[in-house]
């Protein structure tokens, strides 16, 4: 039984000990009660759970405190894969729902799995999720000063390795901050979040970059075809360099192998395998 998350980039860090601080705790609290969840739950049951924290976390660009597009609206996008069906399902550019990963779980019941915008929205209030404002006012006064282009905040994502020895992942952003209205990020697509039966992968980072690179996907196939973990993410951030793609990974694979990397520094994030370990 394994469990790693992560928080997404870290631009406070020369500047905030105490964002950083408060990270740490928030990450090492949610992995720590992940781990204990997993004992008695799937990891497909154990990825939503940890996402669903870190989306009620305001420290995470994920759920509340999420960045705002450039129209002053909030929309999100998460999104979950069963390594053992290979089933995927998430929603893109939901706006005013408190767990979009709650709604991405909902849909893997369905056959069309992938719901954006409108769509989105009314499958949420079909299935039980009010309205919800995630706008904090952190959020708002960032917005109003017109500085969410200089920071990069934090993506959430979780990978975990159940007993009985299946993967999943799940992710869940707000974007990167005055986007233009219905950007699509990474995180509902193969390219952000990706698993199977031989490992699990969730991205953080610029979307387009991670789209680009086809980047979790293309990790998973390199475990599949019999690279280890960190090969395959070694290779396939080599593969980033030629356009300077800015991304972060956390993943594990079948045969238990927990690793994470980024291109640029630092992304945040905790595991719990036999013992409790967070970024510094
Ligand atoms: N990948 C997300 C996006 O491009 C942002 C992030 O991970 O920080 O929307």
């Amino acid at each position: 039984m394994k469990v790693i998350i992560h928080g997404g980039f870290f631009s406070e860090s020369s500047t905030n000990q105490e964002m950083k601080l408060a990270k740490q705790n928030a990450l090492a609290e949610i992995v720590t009660k992940a781990h204990a969840f997993l004992a008695s739950n799937t990891a497909l049951d154990t990825v939503v759970y940890a996402v669903s924290l870190l989306e009620d976390s305001e420290l995470f660009n994920a759920g509340i405190g999420s960045q705002i597009q450039s129209d002053g609206k909030v929309r999100l996008s998460a999104s979950l894969m069963d390594g053992k069906s290979q089933k995927f399902s998430g929603v893109i550019n939901l706006e005013d729902v408190e767990n979009p990963i709650e709604v991405a779980k909902q849909l893997l019941a369905y056959d069309d799995r992938v719901l954006s915008g409108e769509g989105a929205l009314a499958f949420s209030r079909a299935n039980g999720h009010e309205y919800f404002n995630p706008i904090t006012p952190q959020r708002q006064a960032e917005y109003e000063a017109k500085l969410n282009q200089q920071e990069r905040k934090g993506t959430v994502g979780c990978v975990a390795l159940d007993a009985d020895g299946n993967i999943a992942v799940a992710t869940s952003t707000g974007g990167k901050g005055f986007e233009i209205p219905c950007r699509v990020s990474d995180s509902a697509t193969v390219a952000g979040n990706f698993a199977n039966e031989f490992a699990g992968i969730s991205c953080t980072g610029v979307g387009e970059d991670i789209v680009s690179g086809a980047l979790a996907a293309k990790i998973v196939t390199r475990v599949t075809d019999g690279f280890s973990l960190q090969n395959a993410c070694e290779k396939s951030f080599s593969e980033l360099k030629p356009f300077d793609g800015f991304a972060g990974v956390i993943g594990i694979a079948g045969n238990g192998e927990i690793y994470h990397c980024d291109s640029h520094p630092y992304m945040v994030w905790a595991s719990f395998d036999v013992s409790l370990q967070v970024f510094n």
